[in-house]
């Protein structure tokens, strides 16, 4: 017979324990790369923010830490988990949402498709650079009018002898101005192929993306490609088609998954302990009934968004998750972080919208975050189709 069910005393964070399902060694990797956003990004993220900075000289500290491509084995990657790979984004994301782009981009969508589809060359020359944080990665995808359909894309290569030329332009591309290498996915004779550019290459040219209001420690860019000459063996070898790019997305939304989560804690965290200082009509706002229901919904989007991604994490690290439940959790958490983060603004009132507090720094960063590795819309096309057996994209 189990012992009856008494009341506890339960975590405001933490309240499902999910902590319980962590390894040690998750739990110490968690708390490490937690120090270092506290220590390393936390007291000045807001001036990055406010004046558009990105943090470039913690690039190669995250490369010491072993959080770039941390979950790939070899050439210098830590070979983690993906849970470990996950709990470290969402700590990196409880800072900014920045910094856990550029670690997404980095990692899942520079590293993972040269160690996935390159040669030996191609590995040697790139990954332990990168992974060492000495090179930056950048991931060039979407298009000026091809961004939610990506087959639609105009950017283009030709072979000329042995050669290949390169033409087209990128847009919205992450790290792309202060990147080394550019994975570049272009539709050739042979369909969509991946290429491995270095961004010193003539004719490869990246332009910073000013004035955005959202992800602004974290550098954006079009990447203008004009008769860019690479060498035959610029190709990835091993993949044709648009499963390279999307296998690579897939690998970046698992990390999103867990990052939401991060940054929905840190507004729910904030808006919890403001709820017990700020006095409204003689008492803490957070004795008012509309506020604590506030502060639950919060609270419960938190926990079931990391139940979530260490559920979907357990699966991938034992080899059962299936794509879909990728865009089941990048959908799910992402949305939930957006809401949370907008129902904490409200707690925080006027001062919600100031960067003297993170809530809405993060709440502007969800707002890309909601965008990009798939938009909401596209998930819940998958989604559906998954469910009912119909397309419904076009
Ligand atoms: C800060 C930031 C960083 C980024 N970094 C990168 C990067 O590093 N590399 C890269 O390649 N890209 C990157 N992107 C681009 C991102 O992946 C795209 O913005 C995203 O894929 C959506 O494309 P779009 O913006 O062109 O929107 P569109 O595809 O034009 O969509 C506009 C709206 O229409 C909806 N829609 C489109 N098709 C359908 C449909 N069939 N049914 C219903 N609704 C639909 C969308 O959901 C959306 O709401 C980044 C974007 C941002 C904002």
């Amino acid at each position: 017979m189990a012992e009856p069910i008494k009341p506890g005393k339960l975590d405001a964070i933490d309240f499902l324990q999910v902590d319980d399902l962590l390894t040690a060694e998750e739990r110490l990797l968690r708390d490490t790369v937690r120090q270092f956003v506290a220590e390393q990004v936390t007291p000045d993220v807001a001036e990055w923010f406010d004046e558009g900075i990105f943090p470039r000289h913690l690039v190669k500290q995250m490369g010491d830490m072993g959080l770039l491509g941390m979950h790939l084995e070899g050439y210098g990657c830590a070979g983690t988990s993906a849970v470990a790979y996950g709990l470290a984004c969402t700590e990196l994301e409880a800072g900014d949402s920045g910094v856990r782009s550029f670690v997404s981009v980095q990692g899942s969508l520079a590293m993972y498709p040269i160690w996935e589809f390159g040669s030996e060359e191609q590995k040697q020359r790139w990954l332990p650079g990168m992974a060492a944080g000495d090179l930056i990665g950048c991931f060039g995808l979407t298009e000026p009018d091809s961004g939610s359909d990506p087959g639609s894309m105009r950017t283009h290569a030709v072979k000329d002898g042995s050669d290949w030329i390169l033409n087209g332009t990128k847009m919205w591309i992450t790290n792309g101005s202060i990147a080394d290498v550019a994975v570049i996915w272009a539709s050739t004779d042979e369909g969509i192929r991946g290429f491995v550019v270095p961004t010193d290459t003539p004719g490869f040219v990246a332009n910073k993306i000013e004035k955005k209001l959202s992800l602004r420690a974290s550098i954006t860019s079009e990447l203008v490609m004009t008769d860019v000459r690479l060498p035959g063996d610029a190709i990835l070898p091993n993949v044709r088609g648009l499963k390279g790019p999307l296998s690579c997305l897939n690998e970046a939304r698992f990390g999103i998954m867990f990052g939401a989560v991060g940054a929905a804690r840190a507004c729910y965290e904030t808006a919890l302990e403001y709820s017990k200082e700020r006095e409204q009509f003689d008492k803490p706002i957070g004795s008012f009934q509309l506020t604590q229901r506030k502060l639950v919904e919060m609270m419960v989007g938190v926990n079931q968004g990391m139940l979530l991604a260490m559920h979907l994490g357990r699966k991938r690290d034992e080899g059962s998750l299936a794509a879909e439940h990728i865009n089941f959790g990048k959908m799910v958490n992402v949305r939930m972080a957006l809401d949370t983060a907008r129902e904490a603004r409200s707690v925080l009132g006027a001062n919600g919208i100031t960067l003297e507090y993170p809530v809405v720094r993060h709440m502007n960063n969800l707002e890309s975050v909601y965008t990009y590795e798939g938009t909401n819309e596209i998930h819940t096309l998958v989604l559906g189709q998954a469910i009912t057996g119909i397309a419904a994209f076009a």
